[in-house]
């Protein structure tokens, strides 16, 4: 009853829920007791199955996130379908590689759209229904290069280096409204994101030698991570980024 990270009774947006970490961090809230709205533009049906197998609520919202246009709507239809909107899991995200020298503007404002844009304007939407009701959590999903500069990557770079500065200024803006605003910075997990990586034989070497774990993550490692910045354990945690790495940073 007294479980400072029971999510029993709260409702969690998590996007890009359909597969790794999205999938995972909505079955871990799911297992602390939320109900999920699945937001992505590849219906989530295998998490759906498995949160309601754990005897929650759970739903799909379809959108494109690439533009902010069902921004306002993912808000609305989740407190319509699930009866309010309590946390945000801003998960959804894509990577595009190349060198600097050739990279193109497609692939600059396709990355930056997806995984930053719509990052802040689903804050915004789901923040105004927040501090209206005077609580919530939102968890946006930073990386290893919101700290470091990272190869090939430079709007995946800018991306998440944005996020963690966004994650500060919402906290910022919105501790004093009963809103937590944090971030969770993944090491390298294995997922479609990173096959590329992990199918690149010199690569995965190179990235296994430097983490102190000795392994990639998986996905269900940020479970409890996700749990605990979005619970009654977290209140007086702000605009912090929780690295889940296996040691990478401290490399
Ligand atoms: P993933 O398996 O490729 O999953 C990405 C998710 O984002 C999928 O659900 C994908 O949906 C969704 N998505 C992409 N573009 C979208 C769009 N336009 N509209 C709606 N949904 C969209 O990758 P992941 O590794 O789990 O990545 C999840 C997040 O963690 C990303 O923000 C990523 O940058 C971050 N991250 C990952 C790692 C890692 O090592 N894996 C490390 C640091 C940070 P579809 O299935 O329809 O494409």
């Amino acid at each position: 009853m007294n479980n400072p990270f029971d999510l029993s009774g709260k409702v969690a947006v998590v996007t890009g829920a359909n597969t790794g970490i999205g999938q995972a961090i909505a079955l871990a809230l799911a297992a602390a007791g939320a109900d999920i709205a699945c937001v992505g533009r590849t219906p989530a049906d295998d998490t759906v199955q498995q949160i309601r197998a754990l005897g929650r609520r759970a739903e799909i919202i379809s959108a494109d996130l690439s533009t902010i246009e069902p921004v306002q709507r993912v808000v609305d239809e989740a407190v319509d379908k699930l009866g309010g909107l309590d946390i945000l899991i801003n998960n959804a995200g894509i990577i595009r590689r190349a060198d600097a020298v050739d990279f193109s503007e497609d692939d600059w404002d396709a990355v930056i759209d997806t995984n930053l844009k719509s990052v802040f304007f689903l804050c915004q939407a789901a923040g105004r229904h927040m501090i209206a009701q005077g609580s919530g959590k939102i968890v946006n999903i930073a990386s290893m290069l919101t700290f470091q500069g990272g190869i090939r990557v430079p709007s995946y770079t800018a991306s998440k280096s944005g996020i963690g500065g966004l994650t500060k200024l919402l906290a910022n803006e919105w501790a004093g409204k009963g809103i937590n605003v944090n971030a969770i910075a993944p090491g390298y997990i294995a997922t479609n994101n990173t096959a590329a990586l992990q199918a690149d034989e010199n690569r995965n070497r190179s990235i296994l030698e430097r983490i102190p774990a000795g392994k990639w993550g998986d996905p269900s490692d940020l479970g409890g991570a996700a749990v605990f910045l979005c619970s009654r354990a977290a209140d007086y945690v702000q605009g912090h980024i929780l690295a889940v790495d296996g040691g990478w940073l401290a490399r």
